[in-house]
C-alpha cells in the first residue's frame, strides 16, 4: 500500500490521451536502442573445439542447426534434411546429391552439450544438442514479444525494459506510476462504441510493469467489453500479484478480482479465455449514464502483491 497514487486519466474517442506529451516526444533513433538491457558477453578467446563442432552442425544452405537425418553429398559436404528436399545438387560443390546420411556427424551431435542461446540474458542451462532447441523454445530467459494488442503486426522482441520503452515510444502508450488507477474509457461515435479499438495502458508499481487491456468483442453473439491485466514478466512471478477491477454507477457495481497473466500469454489468448472483467455492452452503456449512445466507462482498480507467495 506504500506507493498508492491516485491516477485519473482520459482516453478520448480518437485515442489521443488527455495526459502526457506523447505526441510531442521525440522518437529516439531506432539504432540507438538495444533489444536487451543486459550487456551481451563478449569473448576474445579463440573458438573452442565445441564452437567448431557447432559450426559443422550448421546447414550451409539455411544456416540452421542440423538434426537427424543429416545428409551429405558424395564429397562429404553436409546438408539439413529440409534443404535436401529443395535441391538436387550439393550447394557447396554442385555434385549430384545421392541419398547418403552422415551418421558420424549425427553421433558427434549426440555427444555435444551446449549452453542455452539465452545465456547472455541469464540462463545457466547446459543442454544436450538434441534437447537444446526444445529448451530454448520455452526458456524463461527468452525475450518477450511486444505486449501491444494485435502485436502480430508488431515484431519487436526484447527484455522488459526494452519493451516498456518500445510501447511508450512506438505505440504511444501512457505509463502510470502507482498501484491504483481510475481510467475513463470514452467512445462517443456509434461505430467506436460498437468496436472499441483495443486499448492499452501501462502501470509501474512494485518495481514491475503491468498492461491494462480494454476492448470490445463478442461473447457468442453478445457484444461485450473486456478489461484485464497482464504482467510484464514470466508466469511464476505474475502469480505473486493480484488485481481488482471495478466498474459501476447508480449503486450498481461489477467487480473482478484475478491474477495478472504473463505477457508470455498473448493478448488474444487471455481475452479468449475470458480471464478478466467482462461487461455486457448494454450494462456498459447503462454505467455510462446519459442517453446510452456514448460509452463513458470508468474502470478503477488496484494491483497488490500477495504476501503469501
Ligand atoms: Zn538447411
Ligand atoms: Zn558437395
Ligand atoms: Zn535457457
Ligand atoms: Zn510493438
Amino acid at each position: 500500500m506504500e506507493e498508492d497514487s491516485f491516477v485519473d486519466s482520459l482516453t478520448t474517442c480518437d485515442g489521443i490521451h488527455g495526459r502526457g506529451d506523447t505526441h510531442h516526444r521525440r522518437r529516439r533513433p531506432r539504432h540507438h536502442r538495444r533489444r536487451f538491457s543486459a550487456p551481451a558477453k563478449s569473448s576474445n578467446r579463440a573458438p573452442s573445439p565445441v564452437t567448431k563442432v557447432q559450426e559443422l552442425l550448421e546447414c550451409p544452405l539455411c544456416s540452421k542447426s542440423m538434426f537427424p537425418p543429416i545428409h551429405q553429398c558424395p564429397n562429404g559436404h553436409t546438408l539439413c534434411s529440409i534443404c535436401k528436399l529443395t535441391v538436387n545438387r550439393c550447394p557447396t560443390c554442385r555434385e549430384k546429391l545421392g541419398d547418403i546420411r552422415c551418421l558420424a556427424l549425427e553421433k558427434v551431435a549426440e555427444s555435444l552439450e551446449l549452453p542455452c542461446k539465452y545465456c547472455s540474458l541469464g540462463c545457466m542451462e547446459i543442454l544436450p544438442y538434441y534437447i537444446k532447441l526444445r529448451h530454448e523454445a520455452h526458456c524463461n530467459f527468452r525475450p518477450y514479444s511486444c505486449p501491444y494488442p494485435g502485436s502480430d503486426e508488431c515484431s519487436e522482441v526484447g527484455d522488459v525494459p526494452f519493451l516498456v520503452d518500445h510501447v511508450r515510444e512506438d505505440h504511444k502508450v501512457d505509463l502510470h506510476i502507482g498501484s491504483t488507477f481510475n481510467h475513463l474509457y470514452v467512445k462517443s461515435n456509434r461505430r467506436e462504441v460498437e468496436c472499441a479499438a483495443r486499448m492499452l495502458m501501462g502501470f509501474n508499481c512494485y518495481n514491475q510493469y503491468f498492461c491494462l487491456h480494454f476492448e470490445a468483442f463478442h461473447l457468442g453473439i453478445a457484444p461485450v467489453y473486456i478489461a484485464f491485466l497482464r504482467f510484464m514478466g514470466d508466469a511464476a512471478e505474475a502469480r505473486s500479484f493480484s488485481y481488482r477491477l471495478e466498474v459501476g454507477s447508480n449503486s450498481r457495481k461489477l467487480i473482478w478480482e484475478g491474477t495478472p497473466r504473463s505477457i508470455r500469454d498473448s493478448h488474444q489468448k487471455v481475452r479468449d479465455s475470458h480471464d478478466g472483467l467482462i461487461v455486457q455492452r448494454n450494462m456498459a452503456l447503462f454505467f455510462s449514464g446519459g442517453d446510452r449512445k456514448e460509452l463513458k466507462l470508468r474502470i478503477s482498480g488496484r494491483i497488490w502483491k500477495d504476501n503469501s507467495a
